[in-house]
Formats: C-alpha cells, sequence, structure tokens
C-alpha cells in the first residue's frame, strides 16, 4: 500500500470536481484529483453531454473552462475539446490528477460532528493507495465516497425510488450541408417544411413503434460542425444506477436504440436521409443516483419560490426541472412539459455532509430532492458548486476547521457572491 498526503483530495474528475480541485490548487493547497476512467470530463467526456445547460451568476472557474473549450473546438469536436483543455488546465493549476484510479473505501474516525474520515482507499492495476488530506470532496456523481464512508443518502423520487432513465449520446454526420433543423427540447415545435411538425412526428413514432416505446421526443442539437447534430434521445427506465449488470443491460438496450432512433432520422428527416453515427458515449448516461444527505436538503419549493440564504455558494442557479420520465416516455410532469423555477440559490449546508467534519459534496450527488436535482444537475451549475467546494476545502485546509467553520464570506467572495 503506498500512502499519499495532500491538503484537499478530490474524487471524480466530472464537470464539478475538476472546477473544485483547479479552485483548491489555485488558492496554493496540494491536490489530488481522483478519477476512475482515462480521460477527465465525467459526463462532459464519457458520456457525450452537450450542449452545457444552465447558468449561474456565479464567476467561475466553470466559465473559464466553457470559454477555452469553445476556443479548442476550431481544431476539434466539442467532446475532444474537453479532453485538451481539462488535462491542460488542470495541468496548469497544479492539480495532482490521478487517473484510471478508483475510490473504493474510507476509514472513519469520531469527530466533532459524528466523524471525520481518516483514510481513503483507491485502486489502480492492481496497486492499491491510501489517500490522507485535511479536506475530501466527493465529486463523483454517484455519491461514492460519502457512501463509503458511511453517510447517510437518498435514492429516487419519492414514492416509488424510480430514478431518471438512462441514454447513450450519440452525435451523427452527413446532414446535407444546407439543412438547418435542430429540435432542442419539448417546446421547440419545428415544422418539417412539407406541413409535418416534428414533435408531433415523433410522438406518433413512439405510439407506432418506429422510435423505442420510452423515446417520444429525439433532441437534434448543433454542434458546431455543417451536417452534424448531437442526438439526446434514447432512454431506459427502471434501471438502478449503481448496479454493474443492470448497466450492461442498459447499454445493450441503448445501443439497440441508436440504430432505431438513426433510421428513423433517415426516413422522416428532410436532409438525413445519409447520416451515420460518427462517435457515442464510452460510459452510458445517469442522470440521477445518490443524493447524499447535507445539513440542509434543497428542495423543488425553494426552486419555486426562488429562495436566498445567507451561505449560499451558487447564485441566479437558472434551468428547468428537467426530469425525463422514470416510468415512460417524454416529461414526467406537467402533462410532459417541464417546469421553469424561479432563479435560486444553493446554500453550503447542502455541500457539507451531514455527520461528517471533512467532507463536502459538489455536483449532482449534493443534498436535495428528486425534483431539485432535476434542475442544479446540469453541467453549468455543478462547476459552480464545484468551485466554491474547492476553495472550501482549500480554506479548512489552510486554517484547520472543520467544513462547518470555515469563513464562508471568503467563499463567496471568491465566486463573486455579495451578500449583505
Ligand atoms: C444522458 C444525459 C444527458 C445530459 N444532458 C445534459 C445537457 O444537455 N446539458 C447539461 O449541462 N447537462 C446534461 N446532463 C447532466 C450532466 O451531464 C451531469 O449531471 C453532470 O455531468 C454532473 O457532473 P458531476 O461532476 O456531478 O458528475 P459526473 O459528470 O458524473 O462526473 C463524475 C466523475 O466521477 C468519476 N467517478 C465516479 N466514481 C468514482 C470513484 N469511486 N473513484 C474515482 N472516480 C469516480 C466518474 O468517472 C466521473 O468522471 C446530462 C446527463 C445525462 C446522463
Amino acid at each position: 500500500m503506498k500512502a499519499q498526503k495532500y491538503d484537499v483530495l478530490v474524487v471524480g474528475g466530472g464537470p464539478a470536481g475538476i472546477a473544485a480541485a483547479i479552485a483548491a490548487a489555485r488558492r496554493g493547497r496540494s491536490t489530488a484529483l481522483l478519477e476512475r476512467y482515462g480521460c477527465l470530463g465525467g459526463g462532459m467526456t464519457s458520456s457525450f453531454v452537450r450542449p452545457f445547460l444552465g447558468s449561474t451568476a456565479n464567476a467561475n472557474i466553470g466559465k473559464e473552462i466553457e470559454r477555452r473549450i469553445r476556443d479548442a473546438e476550431s481544431i476539434c469536436s466539442p467532446v475532444e475539446a474537453a479532453k485538451i483543455v481539462l488535462s491542460e488546465m488542470t495541468r496548469e493549476a497544479g492539480v495532482d490528477v490521478w487517473l484510471q484510479t478508483q475510490a473504493v473505501s474510507a476509514k472513519t474516525v469520531p469527530g466533532a460532528a459524528g466523524c471525520r474520515i481518516a483514510e481513503v482507499l483507491a485502486v489502480s492495476h492492481g496497486e492499491e493507495y491510501v489517500f490522507t488530506a485535511d479536506a475530501y470532496i466527493d465529486a463523483t456523481g454517484d455519491g461514492d465516497l460519502a457512501a463509503a464512508a458511511g453517510a447517510d443518502f437518498r435514492i429516487g423520487r419519492e414514492g416509488d425510488g424510480l430514478v431518471q432513465p438512462l441514454s447513450v449520446m450519440f452525435t451523427v454526420e452527413g446532414i446535407e450541408p444546407d439543412t438547418g433543423f435542430e429540435c432542442c427540447h419539448e417546446e421547440d415545435y419545428r415544422d418539417l417544411g412539407d406541413g409535418r411538425e416534428y414533435l408531433a412526428l415523433c410522438r406518433k413514432a413512439c405510439e407506432s413503434g418506429e422510435l423505442p416505446a420510452a423515446v417520444n421526443i429525439v433532441r437534434l442539437y448543433k454542434t458546431g460542425r455543417k451536417g452534424e447534430r448531437m442526438v439526446n434521445s434514447t432512454q431506459m427506465n427502471h434501471v438502478f444506477p449503481l448496479d454493474p449488470r443492470a448497466l450492461a443491460d442498459a447499454e445493450y438496450e441503448l445501443r439497440t436504440q441508436v440504430r432505431q432512433v438513426v433510421r428513423f432520422l433517415q426516413n422522416n428527416v428532410p436532409g438525413f436521409a445519409d447520416i451515420r453515427v460518427n462517435g457515442s458515449c464510452t460510459t452510458t448516461g445517469v442522470r440521477e443516483s445518490r443524493r447524499v444527505t447535507g445539513d440542509y436538503v434543497l428542495t423543488a419549493d425553494d426552486l419555486f419560490a426562488g429562495r436566498r440564504f445567507n451561505d449560499a455558494i451558487v447564485t441566479d442557479a437558472h434551468f428547468c426541472i428537467d426530469i425525463h420520465n422514470p416510468d415512460g416516455a417524454g416529461q414526467a410532469e406537467r402533462d410532459g412539459y417541464p417546469y421553469d423555477p424561479q432563479p435560486y440559490e444553493i446554500p453550503y449546508r447542502c455541500l457539507t455532509v451531514a455527520g461528517f467534519d471533512d467532507l463536502l459534496t459538489a455536483g449532482r450527488c449534493i443534498s436535495g430532492d428528486h425534483r431539485a436535482h432535476a434542475s442544479y444537475r446540469v453541467m453549468r451549475i455543478c462547476m459552480a458548486m464545484g468551485h466554491a467546494a474547492g476553495i472550501a476545502a482549500a480554506l479548512m485546509s489552510e486554517t484547520g476547521v472543520p467544513s462547518r467553520e470555515i469563513d464562508i464570506r471568503t467563499v463567496q467572495d471568491a465566486v463573486g457572491i455579495h451578500k449583505n
């Protein structure tokens, strides 16, 4: 076993973890970032997710990441650009990136709030590594580290425990160059030019079996390259996202759905007759899994009320309550159309894991209910949380105090939030 000591340990190199690690390292703290896959990015690369959605008022590293990715798109596709930029930015900040390294367990000892993490065990290629740090951030999306340390968490919607469906995202090329057609969401009504409305056509194809039973919309986003679209469409319900056999079944089913969706586009959308798939996720996209219980649980009611918090670490967050139906096609609420909440805030207490002194979450595994999660899970909001978590972890290390005793004003100043 090889012992590794850092000021800050971030587990998970997705949008939240990258922003967190860069923020902590830029404050001069020795920072390790553990990522189980072979490249950084999480949903942004491995799950092939685009476009960047949501917005916040934070001044944050996420905006810098997005800007640099956009610049790099002059030489490659958006996902490839992210791989390059995320490697560069973590290196420039001085983050020690550990790729192909999975955190598997954590030991705890008694602490002021209940316990604190004494060490995290990670494995890579048959070797075990023991990490110790002053502050730990779980940015695994799935809440793996918090769960391994014994933290409380929730999965799925209240009532039946179902989570949002899994999807395989992919791109198609070969669309006739002068075809501008796209369709970005459930209320993006588009005429196909021959009297047919595209979303109505999708719904009809779902009913007739031309599209899979759970697919009644084929979202098509422009990628910046002529003749290419990002396709967000396939979906499989009733998959428990932490069960590896269920994930393999989902991978099989969703790859099969890709064929069906492409045939549908070829046969129905003018200009799409010669399309073919030119890229897809390397890991099936999981929208929702563990929501780790923090000192505060953000609710959909908070979002609808646009509730303000003195300890806000994200302000003016905005995105719809985007619940891909866990039990059928389309959206889960409002007869198939997502609700649009007020711009809202995320308090720091959603990141401080209940009962732990030195553990924060960032990204889609923070403390919230199923419906609030459906909004704050998008990449721009996750990166804003990650930046704030990185600053908070750096402060814990600098001052030697537990997560709840840091000076929240310092975090807020760093991300451009000014409260009276
Ligand atoms: C199909 C789909 C479509 C989506 N569409 C959009 C969209 O259009 N726009 C948008 O903005 N958002 C979209 N999202 C949401 C968004 O992609 C995610 O919610 C976001 O990526 C979450 O960021 P994160 O950093 O919290 O977690 P992730 O992106 O999930 O990153 C977590 C990282 O942690 C790593 N990890 C996990 N466990 C461990 C461990 N034990 N040890 C080491 N590493 C570990 C993972 O490999 C991963 O790299 C979509 C999501 C899906 C699944």
